[in-house]
């Protein structure tokens, strides 16, 4: 072979190369970004951090700002954060108390450093809760409420991949039969996930298909029950005298159940969360909120609103559509993530 033909072989090869590379490298991205591929590995605290990263810019970038605009008197550094937590839809009875604690403890001074330290302590202490119960009944019957788009759907999905990869057997009972799309939604949870799922015809009575799923529940030695219900707002009392009904079916067939109510609150539509909150307080026991979609919106002072205003745990966050992007609430790592670590960052 000539020096030519050489040179020739050499280049075809590195060309070979050079191509096979590119092809896996575009495959691999192609998986990657398929529904079934898993999310890339975070860690927890990071895709939390990533998760609240709006929030965080508004809260804490800026009460940065605030407190860096040099020596001013206390009242006009409240007067400035007061503006600063409203935005971030704090609201303004649970801003007021904030800030009139931090005016107290704060006792005349004005020196930035102090300040921040007081508000974060402050919120550290307001969004303190106990984690949500874990299941200690089997079956553990667990009512799921909430107006139609907050995310209940996916949420459910989200805590049927949660309690499977605890090792428990899941059952969902798909009670939202006005909603076809909502009953579709469930079955592809349910084969993800790899739930059981007690479903009817579109239109059948959501009692009877709370009844079936009970008594299946209780058949099969199912750990978790997960019951989605109807959320149309509009039809606010009958959806509200519904939501009664399927309390009494569930606690005549297992009496204890259900042992919690877990409300799905988005965390975009701000104070209207609150609104929310409370027309479901009065129909139904509300014992825990799952608060979605903060990846989404700098408004996660809602969650601060709901505790001070509501004294509502919240139990669960989404932070994001994938399966594990439903966190449980840990108020500790939420206030680093929204606001820095205890040392300024
Ligand atoms: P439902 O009508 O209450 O059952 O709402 P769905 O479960 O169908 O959710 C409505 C939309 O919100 C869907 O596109 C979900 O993927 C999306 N969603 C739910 N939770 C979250 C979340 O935590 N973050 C984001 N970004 N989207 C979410």
């Amino acid at each position: 072979m000539d020096t030519g033909t050489l040179l020739v072989a050499a280049g075809v090869a590195v060309l070979a190369v050079v191509l096979a590379v590119i092809l896996v490298r575009h495959r691999g991205g192609r998986l990657a970004s398929s529904p079934e591929a898993a999310p890339p590995a975070l860690g927890g605290a990071e895709r939390l951090r990533r998760g609240l990263l709006a929030t965080r810019e508004r809260l804490l970038g800026q009460i940065d700002a605030v407190l860096g605009r040099g020596p001013r008197p206390l009242e006009a550094i409240l007067a400035d954060l007061e503006e600063v937590l409203i935005a971030a839809d704090v609201g303004v009875p649970t801003t007021a108390a904030l800030l009139e604690h931090v005016r107290a403890a704060a006792a005349g001074s004005a020196d930035p450093a102090v300040i921040r330290d007081l508000l974060r302590c402050e919120i550290a202490a307001l969004v303190e809760t106990a984690p949500a119960p874990l299941p200690s009944a089997t079956p553990w019957v667990t009512l799921v409420v909430g107006v139609n788009g907050v995310g209940k759907t996916t949420t459910i999905g989200k805590l049927a991949t949660h309690h499977t990869q605890e090792g428990r057997k899941v059952l969902i009972v798909a009670a939202d039969t006005f909603r076809a799309a909502a009953i579709e939604q469930l079955t592809v949870w349910a084969e993800r996930s790899g739930a059981d799922l007690v479903r009817h015809a579109a239109g059948a009575d959501p009692s009877a298909v709370v009844y079936d799923g009970i008594r299946a529940a209780v058949a099969r030695g199912i750990d978790v029950v997960l019951v989605d219900t109807a959320g149309r707002l509009h039809t606010r009392s009958p959806l509200m005298d519904e939501l009664k009904k399927i309390r009494r079916v569930i606690a005549r067939e297992l009496p204890g159940a259900p042992h919690e109510t877990l409300l799905v609150l988005d965390a975009t539509t701000g104070q209207n969360a609150l609104n929310q909150a409370r027309t479901f307080g009065e129909a139904v026991e509300v014992t825990g909120v799952a608060l979605t979609k903060l990846d989404g919106t700098a408004r996660g002072g809602i969650l601060l609103a709901l505790r001070h205003e509501l004294g509502l745990p919240v139990h669960w966050i989404g932070v994001g559509e994938a399966p594990d992007d439903l966190r449980p609430f840990d108020p500790a790592a939420f206030v680093a993530a929204v606001l820095g670590s205890a040392d300024g960052r």
